[in-house]
Formats: C-alpha cells, structure tokens, sequence
C-alpha cells in the first residue's frame, strides 16, 4: 500500500512537472524572436556571429528582452537580459522550502550577484551571462559548475567537498533542506518572481 501511494506520488509529480514545461513552452510561444545571421565576431573576426533578441512578457515583471551572441566559428558566446522599462537597483531574499519552488521564475541578468549561502555565489562580470530559468534551473547551473571542476580538481578533499556540496543541493531541490537565496542587481534587470520573495532597495 505504501509502495502505491509512492508510485502515485511519483507520477503525480512527473505530471506537475510536464504541465509545467507545458507552461513554458506556451510562455515561449509568446514571445517575438527576431535572428541576424552571419555578423561579424567580436573575437575571432569571421562573419559567423549569430544575434538572437526575443521580447518575452514575464508576469509581474513586464516586457523583456533576452540577447544572445553565438560564433560557430570560435565557440564565442555570450547572453543577457534587459528590462525595457527602467528598474532600480534591486535585491530580492527568497527562502527555497519546498520542491515546489523549483518552479519559481528567476531572472538573472549579467550584471547580478546570486548568493546561495554556503554553496555558491554567482558573481558578475564579463564572462556572466543573463538568463531567464527558474529555481531549479539556476541550482542545475550551480551543480554543472562544481560537477566540471570536481572531476578536474586533483585534490582528493576538494572533491569530497564538491560531493558533499552536490548532495546538499540535491537534499534542497527536494525540498529535504532549506535554504535562503539573495539576487543582487544594481541595475535591477533581475527578480525572482513569487510573493513570497522579498524585494528591497540595493544600497
Ligand atoms: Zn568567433
């Protein structure tokens, strides 16, 4: 009996999940993309740069547009996000409490500070990108950074310090742990978007 509530649990879940993605897949819809193909790159000089801007509508948060740069030629790539109204500096405190909240809609754009205590902070600067995920999608990002340099680091404590970090986020998206999470933006193109996330002024 209980090995059925499990079961049903499970699936429950992986429906949740797919009406989820459903969700975005009709969010994207939305959206207007407009493509430039064969632009000069930056970096290596061909015309083989390729600009994406798409208008995406984020409830609660209004028109944005998210750039990309991508070079097929030297791999070069580069994306962020903007706001296209003018937003103040921002900071916004979220507690992660619950696996539901993997789907709480993050922005992040370049010029953000994302600070996960004691597991990562995502700090801005050239090589930073700008992205619209969700809570989950910005952890998934944090583990693929640890889980590459893991497997590079020759030191034998580092890597169980990388392990052990994996697994916490793991314990976190399950909704096992708790965790308060910050994003700091200056130029306040970021917001994590639930009413549970407390939004104040950037000092
Ligand atoms: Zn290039």
């Amino acid at each position: 009996m209980i090995w059925r509530n499990v079961l049903f649990t499970h699936i429950f879940y992986k429906i949740i999940k797919f009406i989820n993605f459903l969700s975005l897949v009709l969010l994207m819809a939305k959206t207007k993309v407009d493509k430039l193909e064969g632009e000069v790159c930056p970096m290596c000089r061909q015309k083989t740069l390729t600009l994406m801007e798409e208008e995406i509508e984020v409830p609660y948060f209004g028109k944005l547009f998210a750039f990309s740069m991508s070079c097929s030629t030297c791999k070069y790539h580069k994306a962020d996000v903007e706001a296209a109204e003018q937003k103040e500096p921002v900071k916004y405190t979220f507690e992660v409490s619950s696996d539901d909240d993997m789907n709480v809609r993050v922005i992040k754009s370049s010029e953000a500070t994302v600070k996960i205590p004691r597991i990562a902070t995502i700090s801005p600067g050239p090589a930073a990108e700008g992205y619209v995920t969700n809570i989950e999608g910005l952890f998934e990002r944090v583990k693929e950074i640890i889980d590459s340099n893991k497997d590079s680091d020759d030191d034998k404590d580092e890597r169980k310090k990388a392990k052990n970090l994996l697994k916490k986020i793991t314990r976190i998206m399950w909704g096992k742990e708790k965790i308060k999470i910050t994003i700091e933006d200056p130029s306040g193109n970021s917001a994590i978007i639930s009413d549970r996330a407390v939004k104040t002024k950037l000092k």
